[in-house]
């Protein structure tokens, strides 16, 4: 059985003509599955009843299973999707006026173990396929339709490294944006990376959808330490990948950068001035996120006054930089607070360790 949900537009296509059948019958699927919300094949009454019964017995339209839905005060909602197996991500509705922004997680758990980031702590599981990453959307999506509404803006920066998933991601990605599908602009498609240099170079290659990239310290000695690929890809390698990206995206766009706010380590004004050095001649705009605290993770978040000055010294350099308001905090649903579901520690344990050394090794 195949997963519909598995194949964007191309490969959807593919699929039917290698069976057969004309291209322009995925379009009629897609359409039934992403503007209807159908995902029934006997309901698709514009498709002959033999093609019908044909997807009946070989294909499949499924999504992953929501687990549990929490709603913060806020409005934000958190979803827990379970994958099979036991596992599960976290998916963050976050409504704001004029926009429904969803948070899509890209693995389950997360190899890279960036020191301040509660995923990584659970170490890392797998990949999630197409269908799991894209069916986040559709729910979430249908969701919304009863209230009128629908996702307007997805940003990859769920549990995961997206661009660790990468094929998985670009057909997700690409269906995102397609207009049969969920047809959101490319501005407002955003994959978020921790730096995995050779995969921002292979996305220029076969997209210009929105990059955000994960900083959160101005120099090597101390990226090193919160964002361990650091050590593998050095600043002055990701600067360079940036600068690349960015050449491809036309003149109106920019580069996001995101910067973790964490008391007495990264956050004082020197840091914000060598931070403004370092990016100097990228075209870029800097989000400011103010840590998030999550249990045993030995670090705070700095005060008011703190983030305030780190982020005047930016506007000051000469950067459009802009602070992150926390949401959904009281649900666990802000930024690197997503922990899902895991298997047996034990095993993860193990697995995670051997995994990070593939995922650093294949990167
Ligand atoms: N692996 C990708 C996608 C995850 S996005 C990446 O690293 O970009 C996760 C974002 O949440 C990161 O930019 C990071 O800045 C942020 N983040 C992680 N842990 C956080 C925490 N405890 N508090 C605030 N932001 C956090």
């Amino acid at each position: 059985m195949r997963n519909l949900f598995d194949y964007d537009r191309a490969g959807l296509e593919a699929g039917f003509q290698a069976a057969g059948h004309k291209a322009f019958r995925a379009r009629q699927i897609m359409k039934w599955v992403y503007h209807r919300g159908v995902r029934d094949f006997a309901a698709m009454t514009d498709l002959a009843k033999s093609l019908r019964a044909w997807l009946g017995e070989t294909a499949t339209l499924a999504v992953p299973e929501v687990r549990s839905r929490r709603d913060s005060v806020d409005g934000t909602i958190k979803w827990a999707m379970g994958l099979g197996q036991g596992d599960a991500v976290e998916t963050v509705l976050i409504p704001e006026a004029g926009r429904n922004t969803l948070c899509v997680s890209s693995q389950a758990g997360c190899a890279l173990d960036c020191r301040f980031c509660a995923t990584g702590k659970q170490g890392f599981n797998g990949n999630l396929t197409t269908a799991e990453i894209i069916g986040q959307v559709w729910l979430a999506n249908e969701v919304l339709k009863e209230q009128g509404g629908s996702v307007s803006n997805v940003v990859l920066m769920g549990m995961g490294e997206p661009l660790l998933n990468f094929d998985a991601v670009i057909r997700a990605v690409n269906l995102m944006m397609d207009d049969l599908a969920f047809g959101i602009s490319k501005r407002r498609v955003t994959i978020s990376t921790a730096g995995v240099v050779p995969a921002i170079y292979d996305l220029a290659e076969v997209s210009d959808v929105s990059l955000a990239v994960s900083l959160h310290a101005p120099d090597d000695a101390l990226r090193d330490e919160l964002v361990p690929i650091n050590r593998k890809y050095p600043l002055s390698e990701l600067l360079a990948a940036c600068r690349h990206y960015v050449a491809g995206l036309g003149e109106r766009r920019a580069l996001t950068v995101e910067y973790t706010l964490i008391k007495g380590v990264n956050d004082s004004l020197a840091q914000a001035k060598a931070l403004a050095r370092l990016l100097r001649g990228l075209r870029c705009k800097i989000n400011l996120i103010p840590f998030n605290p999550f249990p045993a993770s030995g670090f705070e978040r700095p005060g008011a006054g703190a983030v305030r000055a780190f982020q005047t010294a930016l506007l000051d350099a000469g950067y459009a930089a802009m602070l992150r308001t926390t949401r959904g905090d009281d649900i666990d649903a802000a930024c690197g607070q997503l922990t899902g579901a895991v298997s047996d520690r034990t095993r993860r344990q193990s697995r995670y360790l051997a995994r990070l050394q593939v995922a650093t090794h294949d990167a």
